[in-house]
């Protein structure tokens, strides 16, 4: 067994160990990890140094989650986009491959909350081969993104029969991978990952660095590790009330990104998950925090901010001519050029 996959096996999940290491009460926490499952990798448990510190807010239960009166528990009607069970197709030249059945960290604001940590997150090996069929007919397909779950919790081997049945279907362009695990569980960027992933260029990687304070030495060398196997790496931020809702904060993440290679690619508003409201802003603050960053910060550190609008109608770019009205019921017009109304409000 190799080293990462020992980690995975140390991971914290259980709420009292978890209480009892920082001194606090377990009841609240277990009764949320009841409904919505805790894990966090051992990396990830030591970069908290105290219970409500931003580290803490992303992966371990609050209350407020059960108590959240947003309504859906899939809001981008990522069921309806599926064709087949592994593959969410939205936009006409790109999909999602739903590879990975699991991640080493549980986001508490993760968009796939209604499945995190259940059964209905796994993917069989025959949903896989039939999402690797839907893509080979479909020959507007040009970029294919590996998400799930984390693909890179997968084995080698299975990775790369993945990788080498996406690039061998002729209209497939690149494939991205989208992975937390720079960030969670940066010991299973090997170099033989590294040395299998070098060999499927162009591959792109996106990563989910959200706080300054999870740059540190060892996601520093996971990054140069895939950067130096000519991997094109950028990262997507969730703005996340109480986490990183600040300009300070944000332009401290992204100017440490790019000294390790990583372009900031996306800032994502809050969906609409039920059981992550306590995380969602006002759209007001993310339009400002850019504002205040716009000039200060070179070019290369500024994501686009964007909303994925429900329904399945697509992300939004929060630019003047998406963005109608602000006020508590947002009024937004999508990539279709449909109107829609956006819950404007904390909670
Ligand atoms: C975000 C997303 C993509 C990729 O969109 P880009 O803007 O090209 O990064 C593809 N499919 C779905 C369903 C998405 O949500
Ligand atoms: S890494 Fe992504 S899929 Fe996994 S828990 Fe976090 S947000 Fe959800």
């Amino acid at each position: 067994m190799q080293a990462w996959q020992q980690s995975m096996r140390q991971a914290m999940v259980d709420p009292a160990e978890l209480a009892e290491r920082f001194g606090i009460d377990s009841a609240p926490l277990r009764e949320v990890a009841r409904r919505y499952p805790m894990r966090i990798s051992p990396y990830y448990l030591n970069l908290i140094e105290e219970p409500g510190d931003p580290l803490w807010r992303q992966c371990v239960p609050d209350v407020r989650e059960l108590s959240d009166p947003t309504p859906s528990p899939d809001p981008l009607d990522e069921a309806r986009l599926s064709p087949t069970p592994a593959v969410v197709h939205r936009y006409p030249d790109r999909v999602l491959l739903l590879a990975g059945g699991d991640c080493a960290t549980y986001c508490r604001f993760c968009t796939r909350k209604r499945k995190l940590g259940c059964s209905s997150m796994t993917v069989s090996e025959t949903d896989l081969a039939a999402g690797i069929d839907y893509i080979a007919s479909r020959s507007e397909v040009r970029d294919v993104l590996l998400s799930g779950g984390d693909p890179l919790l997968l084995e080698d081997d299975e990775l790369e029969a993945i990788l080498q049945r996406l690039v061998a279907i002729p209209h497939v362009e690149m494939v991205r991978i989208g992975s937390g695990l720079p960030v969670t569980l940066p010991e299973r960027i090997t170099d033989n990952l590294c040395k299998l992933l070098r060999r499927f260029s162009p591959l792109y990687l996106n990563t989910h660095f959200n706080h300054p304070r999870e740059l540190t030495p060892q996601a520093a060398a996971a990054c140069a590790r895939l950067a130096d196997a000519g991997i094109v790496l950028g990262n997507q931020t969730v703005l996340l009330r109480g986490v990183n809702d600040s300009a300070d904060t944000l332009a401290t993440l992204w100017r440490g990104l790019l000294q390790l290679r990583v372009r900031p690619y996306y800032l994502h508003h809050m969906d609409l998950v039920r059981g992550t409201g306590h995380f969602r802003t006002r759209i007001e603050a993310g339009l400002e925090i850019l504002q205040t960053l716009r000039g200060s910060l070179s070019g290369m550190a500024l994501p686009h901010y964007v909303i994925d609008a429900p329904g399945g109608r697509g992300k939004i770019p929060l630019l003047p001519e998406y963005l109608l009205e602000l006020g508590d019921k947002a009024r937004l017009r999508t990539a279709d050029g449909e109107i829609i109304q956006f819950p404007n409000y904390e909670i």
